[in-house]
């Protein structure tokens, strides 16, 4: 160990990352809680203006033992170390801190008592281990190394249940994963979409063509778990942090799992969007169609749409005389168009375009939608869309966002353009990690005797 400095964390900044002051400079690290004390090295090169705990020093009240063994290594979690209770008043505080500007910033409304395993979208990487056998997990956040999880605290264990039948039957059959660099082997990665009652889609990721297992497998995790209702082999051999490749072969079932949300029966496939936990997304869907007064006589745009859930739940519970919705991932519009059908709307349709050029092109058709609704990516809005939303100054906004620093980016435009916010609420979407959800609602108004 180097030279150490002795620093006292004060907050927590909008990555959630904790903060401390030092010579006059702001500086970040991984894993205190504000007010604490810690010995710490200061790091150089890329990451200087970091530095890594050596020793906390005084502990706050309220640290907690983390109830994951491998909580320091995999960087899924970013708030094991601290009481539920506590994450939701330090993310409330970060939301305040970057969004007070646009109005009064509720309470994080958290998930209760059942904060652990909501994750319905599990992802597991396959390595094997020094020993020889197969092992699954997650990369270590800083390296390309895996950290294997056997029990993920915030995924649904539907996941680690498939997950040991898969390990079991690759050392059996002596399948070695697929390896980046000798291009050899086979799996590499799996990845499970689990709806609220447990149906859950299986979409093994495969980095070589020829898997003459494949069936067997297939097989043997249907046999083993009846709660498995559609098995995908997907082929991907390219060095990239993407899991999928485009080619799917279905190797059980229908290809798809369908899910619940507000009433309303959704068909999700392995490349859509889907938002990671369900209870908190249907919370947000309804609170955003009540509080918003969304009703009858509205026209509606929901923008970055994905599956449509938004768009139909929205539909459903205001009774929105028209909604469009608007994405560009093909995948996702199939499957909103294919659920809109089984469920009977027919005022509905979803557009496979980019946001902000279907926005101008309606403009330019002059088209108008008294509320927009946007839950774009971590990014944000694109500007070309926000630029096209005040152009078509439609009455009210719904902004989800899932990254409270853009969404402060984009209501300081909007605010610009005599949009105010009236409600900012977040919500614990993605528990015990670096993560929270924003509704946002905005209304236009116009200045004292103008005419718009
Ligand atoms: N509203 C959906 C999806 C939100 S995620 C839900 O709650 O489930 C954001 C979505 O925006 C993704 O599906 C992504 O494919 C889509 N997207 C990203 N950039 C886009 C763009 N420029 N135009 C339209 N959609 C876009």
């Amino acid at each position: 160990m180097g030279k150490t400095y002795t620093i006292r964390c004060t907050a927590l900044n909008e990555n959630f990352a904790s903060v401390f002051s030092f010579n006059n400079a702001t500086f970040e690290t991984k894993g205190l809680l504000p007010g604490e004390k810690a010995e710490v090295s200061l790091l150089y090169g890329k990451d200087k203006g970091r530095a890594k705990v050596e020793k906390i020093t005084e502990i706050s009240e309220e640290r907690i033992n983390p109830v994951c063994p491998v909580y320091e290594k995999c960087g899924g979690c970013s708030f094991l170390h601290t009481s539920y209770e506590n994450e939701l008043r330090l993310k409330t505080e970060v939301c305040k801190k970057l969004l007070s500007d646009f109005g009064e910033v509720a309470d994080c409304t958290g998930m209760g008592e059942n904060s652990f395993h909501y994750r319905n979208k599990v992802h597991a990487t396959l390595s094997l281990s020094k020993k020889g056998k197969v092992t699954s997990g997650l990369y270590e956040e800083t390296s390309h190394q895996l950290v294997p999880v056997t029990e993920c605290q915030i995924e649904r264990t539907e996941a680690s249940e498939v997950m040991k039948t898969i390990r079991k039957f690759m050392d059996d059959f002596r399948l070695p994963p697929y390896n980046e660099d000798t291009r050899r082997g086979t799996l590499r990665h799996v990845l499970f979409r689990i709806s609220k009652t447990g149906e859950t889609l299986v979409c093994l990721v495969c980095g070589t063509k020829i898997f003459p297992e494949k069936h067997r497998l297939a097989d043997e995790i249907v046999k083993k778990h009846p709660f498995v209702k559609t098995v995908i082999l997907n082929f991907n051999n390219k060095k990239t942090s993407f899991v999928l490749g485009d080619k799917d072969e279905i190797l059980y079932g229908p290809g798809y799992v369908t899910d619940e949300l507000c009433g309303i029966r959704f068909r999700i496939s392995a490349h859509s969007f889907y938002q990671v936990n369900t209870e908190m997304a249907e919370k947000i869907y309804t609170d955003a169609v009540k509080l918003s007064g969304l009703g009858k006589d509205d026209t509606v745009l929901d923008a970055y749409c994905g599956i449509g859930t938004i768009a139909m739940t929205a539909a459903k519970l205001s009774g929105a005389k028209e909604m469009t919705g608007v994405e560009l991932n093909p995948a996702a519009v199939r499957d909103a168009r294919e659920s809109a059908k089984n469920a009977g709307f027919t005022n509905l349709r979803f557009i496979d375009e980019d946001a902000g050029d279907f926005l101008s092109a309606a403009i330019g058709a002059d088209l108008h939608y008294s509320c927009i609704i946007m839950d774009p990516p971590r990014s944000g809005a694109g500007e070309n869309f926000l630029s096209a939303v005040v152009k078509m100054k439609p009455e009210k906004l719904i902004y989800i966002s899932c990254n409270p620093a853009t969404l402060a980016r984009d209501l300081r435009f909007l605010a610009g353009k005599k949009y105010k916010a009236e409600c900012i609420r977040p919500y614990d979407m993605f528990p015990h990690t670096a993560n929270v959800e924003v509704l946002c609602i905005l209304s236009r108004k116009p200045a004292a005797g103008s005419k718009n």
